[in-house]
């Protein structure tokens, strides 16, 4: 089989497409024909050797896999050859105190799909048959690895990590990503009036045909003052943020009383220094968020089979073009998902 593959971290790192021997399915493993692998920030960081694990290079990267079961391993009976499926990216024990309640987000011994063990941008790839999950007929393998990995991690954030009433205020940071552009649409289908940053006029387009009532320019300096006059000077219940640094401050400016800022990533810096004074006097919450359960990722392909929840993709590349994937999304001018298509068209 043909695996993409980094062979030096950088920033660009080097890729090579290379001829790979086909996975065999241990115990318990089944081995997906990939179909379509989207492309996430968690990539980059990997290419750039920039993640808090050590990569063990050549690696196959892409933990948002979609495709169809080629084989499977010994005492694997819930699976056959054929299956659609969607993969779970944050690979979990299943058998510790928190993957046992469910909270498979919180396991003790997790690997990431594409970091700790080889991932998508491949034509096959072998995983625990304990990550797979079922698609709906409805859900075709682009929507599938458009909102399998950052549409879960919305839904993780907006229904298990904080919670939406209806007529709140939402606040998504960066509408354009695939956190914040799922995250519009699952806080507008709970009932929440959203606001989005924006940092483009195309990008300010894509967050009003989501779902977002004001989109406000994420470049000027002003956009929490903006925030607040449009709810009136009260601020909103919720902020959605995946950005860090800087823009988690501002996030607490952006806060009503008793307000949550619900994040899951720091793209922009992991380091930001929080005045506690008007943090307690308000009485604001900050809650960590990451990756997903299993059930959010059920949900988030329920949703998408309903209609609810729709991927925004920007562009598709064949497997030996991925290089040119990674090097759009660095670019940041990305609307959306890029996603990556092994194989040949079915
Ligand atoms: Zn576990």
């Amino acid at each position: 089989m043909q695996a993409f593959q980094l062979v030096a971290h950088g920033k660009p790192g080097s890729f090579e497409l290379r001829e790979a021997a086909d996975p065999t399915p241990g115990a318990g493993e089944a081995v997906i024909e990939v179909r379509a692998c989207g492309l996430n920030h968690l990539d980059l960081w990997a290419e750039e050797g920039g993640l808090p694990v050590s990569i063990p290079l050549p690696r196959t990267l892409g933990g948002e896999v979609a495709g169809r079961v080629a084989a499977v391993g010994e005492g694997v009976v819930e699976w056959k050859p054929g299956d659609r499926v969607a993969v779970q990216s944050n690979l979990f024990c299943g058998e510790c105190e928190y993957c046992r309640r469910g909270d498979q987000s919180m396991c003790l011994r997790p690997k990431m799909l594409g970091v700790e063990c080889d991932g998508g941008f491949a034509d096959k790839v072998c995983v625990p048959q304990r990550a797979l999950v079922r698609l709906p007929a409805e859900v075709d393998f682009q929507t599938s690895a458009a909102l399998t990995l950052a549409g879960s991690t919305a839904m993780h954030m907006l229904t298990n990590r904080a919670s939406v009433r209806p007529g709140d205020w939402a606040l998504v940071i960066g509408a354009s990503s695939g956190v914040g552009s799922a995250a519009i649409q699952i806080a507008r289908q709970l009932g929440a009036r959203v606001i989005a940053t924006a940092s483009s006029e195309p990008k300010q387009a894509l967050a009003r045909r989501l779902g977002a009532e004001f989109v406000v320019d994420a470049n000027g300096a002003q956009w929490p003052a903006e925030v607040r006059q449009l709810t009136g000077k009260r601020g909103v219940d919720l902020v959605i943020e995946h950005v860090g640094g800087d823009v988690l401050l501002k996030a607490f400016e952006c806060l009503a009383r008793g307000g949550t800022v619900v994040t899951c990533g720091a793209t922009a810096g992991r380091g930001a220094t929080l005045n506690l004074w008007p943090f307690f006097v308000r009485q604001h919450r900050l809650v960590g968020s990451y990756s997903r359960n299993a059930a959010d990722v059920r949900a988030t392909l329920e949703w998408a089979a309903t209609g609810r929840l729709q991927p925004v993709i920007h562009a598709v590349y064949p497997l030996e073009e991925t290089a040119q994937g990674f090097a759009a999304l660095r670019a940041r001018t990305v609307l959306g998902k890029v996603l990556v298509l092994p194989g040949s068209p079915e």
